[in-house]
Parts: C-alpha cells; structure tokens; sequence
C-alpha cells in the first residue's frame, strides 16, 4: 500500500513536472531529491553572486565610463591597472589626445594657368589646400579666384603688387597693397580673407633693405592688430629654389621636410613657369598619404608656423 501510494504520487509528479527520460526508471527515486537538492542550491546560490557574465573579467571598466560621461581626458594619468588594462583605450580616449598628423599645402603668387591644372589635380585626389593669391583682375584671373573657393580651397591674401619695393616700403604701403587685393577677391568671391603670407616670409631680408630694420616687426604688429593671421612654412618644396627645379627634386625636398614632423605647412607656387611643381603634386599627394598625414585648409586657428612674432 505504501508502495502504491508512493508510486502514485511518484508518477503522477513525473508525468507533470520531469522529462521524459526520467520516467524510464534509469534514475532511482532515492537519488531524483538529491538531484533536485543540488539543482536548487545551484540557483539560490547563482542568485546570491549575481548574474555569471559579471564573474568573468569586466567588458567595461569604471574608468573608461568616468572619462566618456566627464568627457575629461585621460591622459597624463598614469595607466589602470589589472583588469581595466584589458580595455581598449584607444577607443576610450577622446580624439584630441591622439593628434592626427595633418599636411597644409600652400601655393603662393598665383592665380595662374598652372593654377588650373593644380585645382584639377587636388580634385581628383580630394585634397582641399590653400591658395596665397595676388592680384590678378583679368577675366581669367577673377575666375580663378572663384574657382578656388567654390572647390573648397583657402584663399589668402599675399599682397596685390608682390613688389617688395612697394609692400615693404613702410607700413601704411602694406597695408594699402593689401587692402587693395582683399577689394579685388571680396568683389569676386564674395569674402575678405584674413590669412595672409608675407611675400618672401616673414622673415626677410629685401623688407629690411626697403623698410629699415623693424619693418617686418612694425608690419606684422600692424596687420595682427586688424584681425589678419599670417603663415609661414615648415617645409618647403624649393620649387622657387631655381627658374625650373626638378620634379624629383621638389618631391624629395617635401620628403624630408616632413621627416618627424606631425603637423606641416608645405610652400609650393602655383605662379605661371612653375610648371615642375604641377607635375611633382601627384607624387607629393601620394607620398604624404603614405606617410599617414590627412590635408586640411588653413584657417585662423590653424597652427600658425612663423618665422617672426607679431
Ligand atoms: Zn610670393
């Protein structure tokens, strides 16, 4: 009768709540509570520690949360330890702190017809550069100008004459030469550039011969005053080096210019004979991108190279 009852109750609970396979008998009765003992301290005690995932090493450390929610930087801290090492930090970290390296290249002394085949060379490899024009008001060179704009390009201002005689004679004559080309480009383009390049750099000698001994520093005061920002260069292409450089010439100075440099301003010239230059721009594209380095337009928050402070 016991016997019944327990086996009643034994297979009206298996026929409700166990599989299939127990039903077979394989499993002595005796040994099915401890099974179910065992299988219900397994989950009391997965309850109590918590869900498995987190018993594994973390997927996201506290640290890197702390940065992303702050947005601080974490760099200069010295490195977590332990688990959090695992994280890839890379992607943790704010962009800012892993400098991109970024080629500004420049042309001076154009507009041009080697301007022309210049912008159809940046367009074809997607490159955006900066253009330190001078005055040029002839058809041609009023749409130039345009063109350069409207492709995207950084217009400067490097005077409208380019005659060191002129510009460098006294303050108030660079700043008429230069107001008169901002006229011409605002007529033209539509804007007033406020970058603008010395000719001959900020730090040259036919200036001083035309202007004194401080007309380079009573200049760059002057023009810094009136919201202007003026580039020099970090590299440069020595296209003006001679009357015609070497295409290979002018590629390999760019090379080694830019040698351990991560930001970089690159002179070259788009004025017309410079034909050289238009035919190492290609090279000079492809072996800057080798190098890792995107192209950006300059602007007045570029880094500004300059071989003399305002
Ligand atoms: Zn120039």
């Amino acid at each position: 009768m016991r016997q019944a009852n327990i086996g009643t109750h034994s297979r009206t609970a298996d026929n409700d709540i166990l599989p299939i396979d127990w039903n077979r008998g394989r499993i002595p009765l005796k040994s099915r509570g401890w099974i179910y003992a065992a299988a219900i301290m397994f989950v009391l005690s997965a309850c109590a520690n918590g869900p498995p995932l987190q018993s594994g090493p973390p997927t996201h450390s506290p640290q890197m949360e702390n940065a992303a929610d702050t947005g601080k930087e974490s760099s200069g801290e010295p490195a977590p330890t332990g688990e959090s090492v695992r994280e890839p930090l890379i992607s943790s970290v704010p962009k800012a702190s892993v400098p991109a390296k970024i080629a500004y290249l420049t042309f001076d002394d154009g507009p041009s017809l080697n301007t022309e085949h210049i912008l159809g060379i940046l367009n074809t490899f997607g490159v955006k550069a900066t253009f330190f024009v001078i005055g040029n008001g002839s058809e041609q060179g009023r749409n130039l100008y345009r063109k350069i704009t409207d492709s995207g390009h950084a217009i400067g201002n490097h005077t409208f004459s380019h005659d060191y005689s002129t510009v460098y004679k006294s303050v108030a004559s660079f700043k008429r030469d230069v107001e008169k080309l901002n006229t011409l480009l605002e007529q033209t383009t539509g804007k007033r550039p406020e970058l603008l390049r010395f000719p001959g750099g900020s730090n040259n000698h036919q200036a001083r011969k035309h202007g004194g001994s401080r007309i380079m520093s009573d200049i760059a005061a002057a023009i810094s005053e009136e919201g202007y920002v003026y580039f020099d260069w970090n590299v440069s292409s020595t296209d003006a080096a001679s009357k015609m450089q070497k295409r290979e010439d002018i590629v390999e100075s760019v090379r080694q210019g830019a040698q351990g440099k991560q930001t970089i301003i690159v002179l070259m010239h788009d004025s017309a004979g410079k034909t050289t230059t238009v035919e190492a721009l290609p090279d000079i594209i492809r072996l800057l991108q080798e190098q890792g380095y995107r192209f950006q337009v300059l602007s007045k928050d570029s880094m500004a190279v300059r071989f003399l402070q305002p």
